[in-house]
């Protein structure tokens, strides 16, 4: 592929973005093998994204899962930075999953915006409420959010906006790379490896790492994305297997068999842990510091 071309960009329902402009950032990949483009930070103009989403009139979801001590350590937090910075001008539809929907706290959301509040289950395992999000998701996108939303962004509670997340990340299916392995060799990558899982990849398959804590597409790409992670966890907990890192195991695998349309820089999710990186100009979600013993107990 020569430089600057990324033919999956081209094709219009995939390309929000407008023209990409690669040669802006020539010392990061901005374009996978299969052609998808890399998002960084100078690569698009914000107002081409801008005016072709608001041309589609579009109604974006965002789905967060806020169980547990999740719910007052981070959810407010989460919700207050979306208003900021999450795809501002478009219609935004929340969709919080919770136990204790009395608890959500009431955010003032701005025109055009709305939060639904869902039901659901505590599971007793952390390692469970994360995994079960792609049966609970799979469900919604089947029901009143997959018919309210033509894209919907899926994501973990503990981090905040930080910076515009806008119409340029949307596509048909789009992947996080991972802050802490997005350099790494393919070798070395956390994939599952055990054969048994059905997350598994064989030794050089694997094209970067995702994180599950930031992914989205159109409706019917989700629901094939929670259908296959919600069947491979089924299985493995019928083998008496989890997958090493639960849900995002699967959706690794997922993005192996079916490549993302679109690929987000680790400036869309970004751990300040790591400290400053030269190519990480501008983070749009900070994670929040790990606090397990909090969260988890
Ligand atoms: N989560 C939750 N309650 C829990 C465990 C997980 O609400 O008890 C949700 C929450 O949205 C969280 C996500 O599942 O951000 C994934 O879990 P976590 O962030 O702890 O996983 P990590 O990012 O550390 O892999
Ligand atoms: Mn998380």
């Amino acid at each position: 592929i020569p430089m600057g071309v990324c033919p999956l960009a081209r094709r219009p329902r995939d390309n929000f973005t407008g023209p990409l402009q690669p040669w802006a950032r020539p010392e990061v990949l901005t374009c996978t093998s299969w052609g998808a483009p890399i998002i960084w930070d100078g690569t698009f103009d914000p107002d081409v994204a801008q005016q072709k989403a608001v041309e589609q009139n579009l109604t974006i979801g965002l789905t967060v899962f806020a169980v547990g001590r999740y719910l007052e350590k981070y959810l407010e937090r989460f919700l207050e930075t979306a208003e900021r910075h999450f795809m501002v001008g478009q219609r935004v539809v929340y969709y919080v999953f919770t136990e204790r929907p009395a608890a959500v706290p009431h955010v003032p959301l701005g025109p055009g915006r709305r939060l639904r509040v869902e039901r659901v289950e505590r599971e007793r395992r952390w390692q469970d409420v994360s995994m079960e999000r792609m049966r609970t998701l799979h469900e919604a996108l089947g029901g009143r959010l997959g018919r309210e939303a033509r894209f919907v962004f899926c994501m973990d509670v503990d981090q905040h906006f930080s910076g515009a997340f806008g119409p340029e990340a949307l596509a048909e299916s789009v992947a996080q790379l991972h802050a802490w392995h997005y350099h790494w060799p393919q070798w070395l990558l956390p994939f599952e490896r055990d054969a048994r899982s059905a997350a598994a990849l064989a030794p050089g398959e694997g094209d970067f790492y995702y994180h599950a804590a930031v992914f989205g597409g159109s409706v019917a790409a989700l629901r094939g994305l929670t259908a296959h992670c919600a069947r491979g966890q089924r299985q493995d907990r019928a083998r008496g297997l989890e997958a090493r890192w639960h849900d995002e195991s699967h959706l690794n695998k997922f993005f192996w068999l079916h490549k993302p349309a679109k690929v987000l820089s680790p400036e869309f999710c970004w751990s300040p842990d790591i400290g400053r990186r030269a190519e990480i100009r501008r983070p749009r979600l900070l994670w929040a510091p790990k606090e397990y013993a909090l969260v988890r107990a």
